[in-house]
């Protein structure tokens, strides 16, 4: 076999010299040697110190998928876990991770991501915002309702802003949290909401006629309001550590803020919306 002077020379050093290695061939002794492959740190462990990466094998089929799976199934109990736990304690996880406690949690932003690709999907499946009970009636009105839900996606978030206002407003000068502190909270809480929110959807998969959807977007409208009332009261009283019986205005006071938050952001993005696609 025929090689160059680089390539016999790499071929003998190739366990002690790592920078001729890397331009030659990749090789077990690559992988063999004590050395962290993502930020060249001394390895002691099998994580690395500084970067915290796990020790690195040589990439094969088998491995890929081992790897690709277990991620999927990390980020599902993870995210399993930490909804599981927000379902009863919603202020508790919020101020635990605020507190320092987040490896045992799923970081707010990532599952708040996760949610809304859910419902998005789900949206889409049985169509539920494109089912109108004047359909037939104005291809005009018809055709700006469809403009209007293309943009709907994007308002499941307002619930956030209204969540840290109630949260900022009541409880800023009682507390010595900071906007970032108080934001965490208002997503953990939006978090839940969403997920009561796909659970409720869930029967319209099944069934999906235009009948039961209708019937269905009625009556969620009532419960759901309530639900989220109980759900931020909850999260407030948890993440502040409120004593309801000395604290109950000012709790009274941060859900009001919320509900007419709420109800302002969204008459104001709907009016928004109707404006733009006009
Ligand atoms: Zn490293």
């Amino acid at each position: 076999m025929w090689m160059t002077p680089l390539h016999s020379a790499a071929a003998t050093d190739a366990a002690h010299d790592d920078s001729v290695t890397s331009v030659t061939t990749i090789s077990q002794n690559w992988f063999d040697a004590p050395i962290c492959r993502n930020c060249s740190t001394n390895l002691s462990t099998t994580y690395c110190g500084s970067c915290g990466q796990k020790a690195a094998r040589r990439l094969s089929f088998g491995d890929l998928v081992k790897e690709s799976w277990e991620r999927i199934r990390w980020f599902e109990k993870d995210s399993l876990k930490t909804l599981f736990r927000l379902i009863f304690q919603p202020g508790l996880v919020a101020r635990d991770y605020v507190h320092g406690k987040r490896a045992s949690y799923m970081h707010p932003l990532k599952l708040l991501v996760a949610l809304v690709a859910i419902l998005v999907l789900i949206l889409a499946a049985n169509q539920y915002f494109q089912r109108f009970d004047f359909v037939g009636q104005n291809r005009d009105v018809e055709r700006m309702a469809q403009r209007v839900v293309n943009y709907a996606n994007w308002s499941f978030t307002l619930g956030i802003a209204a969540i840290f206002l109630g949260s900022w407003i009541g409880f800023r000068r009682r507390s010595n949290y900071n906007a970032i502190e108080h934001a965490v909270l208002a997503i953990y809480c939006q978090n839940l909401i969403l997920a009561i929110v796909i659970l409720n959807l869930l029967p319209t998969l099944v069934w999906h006629s235009s009948h039961f959807i209708l019937l269905h977007k009625q009556a969620s409208a009532y419960y759901l309001y309530a639900i989220k009332l109980a759900i931020v009261a909850t999260a407030y009283s948890q993440f502040f550590r409120l004593n309801i019986a000395r604290d109950w205005p000012r709790l009274l006071l941060a859900c009001l803020i919320y509900a007419a938050a709420s109800w302002l952001l969204l008459r104001g993005y709907a009016t928004a919306i109707l404006w733009i696609v006009q």
